[in-house]
């Protein structure tokens, strides 16, 4: 089915898992939705979210309307033109580069804006605006995976589909609650197994979580000791036989160092490590060893942390040492939060990135990119990265910021040190669609943007499968779409290159600039994408139908085609330890009918009724011992701030170990209720991804004064 005289198709805008939806709209713009029966991700199916995506698109309350403006910091906002408005951003990015060069200013972005967005805003910056300072929320979700696949097989190349699901007969889901958080790609798996009872699903978390129902094996290890327990599982295979030395031998390279780094500690010692038994982690290598297709899956509980690159390298390595990779239902598959997570990354949206995974760090590539664009070159300097914006804003190197479609102040780790440091900004530029955002309030100039249903556009999936978005209704007030507002601002600095008639154009332009790598879809167009729907890259020619699986010939991107080990020998967690005052370990998360920061599901009823306020999850043990009852609130408190929310106590959770949803802001509650106000600004060495997984902290009984 396509579409119809007010009948469309689309894709709904919360998760990466990227379902289809067929949005019908009647008399006054009313909008009503059902999930597409035909498309290949959810096959009819929506989850509480997605059902309800619509309520979201039609409240307008809250929504940013016009330009708005304060003439300094002591000003309040008022409202102007968009002229106005344009040409203030440029006088003042033009003043602050002439005076203190173009890294004194910056761009931070979201994987829910679309590619075209995301594609004019890096030719702005990386091109144009002559630094790399443009990074992105994904970095705060993605960014271990991405180096994890990049080290590993040598690209960001997420190797499965979700048709893999249906194939596979052992699921290890790692640091994911998909049941609540990629709801119907599990209700895949789900379905999957009840067809197929011998099929196995083991579950790594220290929450028992929805996902973990019907899981044959459920690992509640320690936060942190990931890496113990997969070089554990990698022990038991390798010492029974039970990997691929054919695979091996032909198709990977550094095997050697990593069995000895796997073989430091004995199976025994990492079960204490991890706090699970000995015989589970025998009991999780004997379902792998028995399976035909074995895929990994995984998300924040792997990425979110000070080790997430090492922990991708230890789980990955599970799939290489047993060769379930490049076959059907096999294979590591690192799951997206947000709906065009991938899509960003496509067209270099990361600050160490160029376009279609080439690297700042490669002359070849910045020589390539900018002949492309017509500039002369390509900043060398690698951009700063979500966390390093924050650093470089408290410093005074950084002067201004253009935040869009995302919300810092409720989503960055160690919230009291963001929001000094963009009090500190000389220029912050909001844009976005909802004044229901924290980040708002900090602005100097707020530029209304149009929402999901009002704009054209393309995302990537989790599985790589492209989807063109349509254009449903016009956006309210005076809002436009955000390649439109980059295009507008970079015309008013006095740049080339940025006229285009349509996202189409700029679709175009993208997909020209792919040819020939890996993620190459030049063979693909708005009409290819209306005409035979969603497509998976890469897309190399015009008559090529999608690449559903990476990798079949085993011949990867690395210079060698093979697949590289490395070594893990220093397995500790370098997070901030508990201690005796803060002898506690928190871990953030989400919960299933909100969103993100809840700017948007935060405005459906129905959705709040699932969980209407923010908790701590405490287990009886801890709770006993800090006379906290149910119900009652508490402090969670570190060096870096306080939380203050009502305790849930239970057994879900590990003695020793706390849980806060981290979707809570000072619009939504009050500035109390945020869970990063504990979490600490360190990061992954290698991804910059901050350790919102573990902070150390203190829960008291909230006695008031
Ligand atoms: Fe939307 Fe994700 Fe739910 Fe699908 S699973 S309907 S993409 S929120």
């Amino acid at each position: 089915m396509h579409d119809t005289k007010n009948t469309y198709k689309t894709t709904c805008s919360y998760c990466g898992v990227g379902c289809g939806i067929v949005v019908k709209k009647g008399r006054h713009d009313n909008l009503t939705l059902e999930g597409d029966k035909d498309h290949p991700v959810n096959r009819g199916m929506l989850c509480s979210k997605g059902m309800n995506l619509h309520h979201a698109m039609h409240d307008q309350r809250d929504r940013l309307l016009y330009p708005e403006m304060r003439k300094s910091r002591h000003h309040p906002m008022e409202r102007v033109s968009w002229d106005t408005a344009m040409q203030r951003a440029a006088a003042v990015f033009s003043s602050l580069i002439k005076t203190y060069g173009p890294n004194s200013v910056g761009f931070y972005v979201s994987g829910q804006c679309l590619t075209e967005e995301y594609y004019v805003a890096n030719k702005l910056v990386k091109g144009f605006l002559g630094t790399n300072n443009i990074d992105t929320n994904s970095r705060l979700c993605m960014s271990s995976a991405v180096a994890g696949y990049t080290n590993m097989l040598g690209e960001d190349a997420v190797p499965v589909s979700y048709a893999d699901v249906e194939l596979a007969d052992c699921f290890l889901i790692a640091g994911a609650n998909p049941a609540w958080c990629h709801p119907i790609l599990f209700r895949r798996i789900e379905a999957h197994k009840q067809a197929n009872p011998d099929v196995k699903l083991i579950i790594v978390d220290p929450r028992k979580t929805q996902t973990c129902a019907n899981a044959d094996l459920h690992l509640q290890l320690l936060p942190g000791t990931d890496i113990y327990l997969y070089n554990a599982i990698a022990r038991v295979l390798i010492e029974n036989g039970d990997v691929d030395y054919d695979f091996i031998n032909q198709h990977t390279e550094g095997f050697e160092e990593y069995r000895a780094s796997v073989f430091q500690y004995t199976v025994a010692e990492a079960a204490r490590h991890c706090d699970v038994k000995e015989s589970d982690i025998r009991l999780a290598a004997s379902y792998i060893a028995a399976s035909k297709g074995f895929l990994t899956l995984w998300a924040m509980g792997l990425n979110q942390s000070v080790i997430g690159v090492k922990k991708n390298f230890s789980l990955i390595s599970l799939n290489l040492i047993t060769g379930h990779i490049g076959k059907p239902g096999s294979g590591p598959f690192s799951l997206t939060g947000q709906p065009n997570a991938m899509g960003g990354r496509e067209v270099g949206g990361l600050a160490t990135m160029l376009a279609a995974h080439r690297t700042i760090a490669n002359p070849q590539h910045r020589k390539e990119v900018a002949e492309f664009w017509g500039v002369d070159s390509i900043s060398d300097k690698p951009g700063y990265t979500a966390t390093q914006m924050i650093e470089a804003l408290e410093r005074g190197d950084l002067k201004a910021v253009w935040i869009i479609c995302t919300n810092p102040l409720v989503s960055l780790p160690d919230l009291k040190r963001a929001e000094a440091a963009l009090k500190n900004a000389r220029f912050v530029v909001v844009q976005d669609i909802s004044r229901l955002s924290d980040t708002v309030a900090y602005a100097d100039l707020i530029l209304p943007a149009a929402g999901h249903f009002e704009k054209e556009g393309t995302m990537t999936n989790s599985e790589r499968r492209i989807s063109h978005l349509r254009k449903i209704v016009d956006p309210p007030g005076e809002a436009r779409p955000d390649s439109e507002i980059l295009c507008t601002f970079a015309k008013a600095m006095g740049f080339h290159g940025f006229d285009f008639a349509s996202p189409a154009e700029i679709f175009a332009e993208h997909a020209r600039l792919t040819q020939g790598t890996n993620i190459d879809i030049s063979g693909l167009s708005y009409e290819r994408l209306q005409t035979e729907g969603t497509l998976q890259w890469p897309v190399p020619d015009e008559t090529h139908g999608g690449t559903a699986r990476l990798f079949t010939d085993h011949r990867f991107y690395t210079p060698s085609k093979k697949a590289k080990f490395f070594t893990l020998d220093a397995p500790q967690n370098l997070s901030d330890p508990p201690t005796a005052t803060h002898p506690l370990i928190l871990t953030s998360g989400r919960i299933r009918d909100q969103w993100h920061t809840m700017t948007k599901t935060g405005k459906v009823n129905r959705l709040r009724q699932h969980i209407d306020k923010p908790f701590l999850e405490i287990h009886p043990f801890d709770a006993a011992a800090r006379n906290i009852r149910e119900g009652d609130p508490v402090v969670i408190k570190n060096e870096h701030g306080e939380a203050r929310v009502c305790a849930k106590i239970t057994e879900e959770i590990k003695p020793g170990v706390v849980f806060m949803p981290m979707h809570w802001g000072k619009r939504m509650t009050n500035d109390l209720a945020r869970a990063n106000n504990v979490t600490s600004s360190r990061v992954d060495p290698i991804s910059k991804e901050p350790d919102f997984k573990f902070s150390a902290v203190e829960v008291y009984a909230y006695r008031r004064p």
